[in-house]
């Protein structure tokens, strides 16, 4: 794997960051991969064992809320005990050297901001926070992990009403202000870092194109096929944990 055909591809990447006057970097599934969280749509991810229209989706959170926070419950547990790998740790060094202004994320498992990020956009929300469907009234995130399973579904002690995670489920849309963060980081980045992600879930996958379209470059870090091939300048065909660690030492030596 580390060959020079990746020495290189790593040269010019660090090239493309060093130059530049704004990086953001975009993240996805990947990067969090090494921290014991499988892709959701990976062979062994959660879509294996669950049908997200039945456990990620409003209506089933109104249908059957049960359902949803047995499964709410698994992802927690799992998230709760992943730790940032070096992944996750190499970004937050960029950031605090100058180098990075922000990580858009598509993940909700709060790794970035454990690693030591300070400026990231939870594209598709986070589980830090929760907050009742009927009323709105926020509720503590350290209590959605004390939940007993006979306890739920997890409701609301002022109104009754189901309470949730601010996470995007499927068909919903995303947080206008993640959209109008994100969208100003395309907007000043020269060039944007694309992490482990496929590409597929708009409209996080349209940020590389914008950064592009004005003549920006895009670096993209993803061991699987994307729909990013035909926009990265650089493509860099192996594990996040292994390649950001490497590109943030040439970047600031
Ligand atoms: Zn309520």
């Amino acid at each position: 794997m580390w060959d020079r055909g990746l020495e290189e591809a790593l040269d010019r990447a660090a090239g493309l960051l060093r130059r530049a006057s704004s990086v953001a970097a975009l993240t996805g599934a990947g990067v969090s991969v090494a921290s014991g969280i499988p892709d959701f749509r990976s062979p062994g991810g959660l879509w294996e064992r669950h049908d997200p229209m039945a456990v990620a989706t409003a209506e089933a959170l109104s249908r059957h809320p049960g359902r949803v926070w047995a499964f709410l419950r698994e992802v927690l547990a799992m998230v709760d005990a992943a730790r940032p790998n070096p992944a996750h740790f190499a970004l937050a060094r960029l950031e605090a050297a100058g180098k990075l202004s922000a990580v858009i994320t598509q993940n909700i498992d709060g790794l970035h901001q454990a690693a030591g990020s300070r400026n990231v956009v939870e594209f598709h929300g986070g589980l830090s926070r929760f907050y009742c469907m009927g009323c709105g009234l926020e509720h503590d995130a350290a209590a959605a992990r004390q939940l007993l399973p006979g306890a739920l579904p997890w409701r609301c002690e002022a109104c009754g009403g189901v309470v949730r995670p601010d996470i995007v489920f499927f068909g919903e849309a995303i947080a206008l202000d993640a959209l109008g963060k994100s969208g100003q980081l395309a907007l000043a980045a020269d060039v944007i870092v694309v992490v482990g992600t496929s590409g597929e879930v708009a409209p996080a996958n349209l940020l590389p194109r914008e950064v592009k379209a004005r003549g920006g470059g895009v670096v993209e870090i993803n061991l699987m096929e994307s729909a990013f091939r035909g926009v990265a300048d650089v493509h860099i065909a192996a594990p996040a944990e292994v390649v950001l660690p490497a590109l943030a030492d040439r970047v600031l030596s």
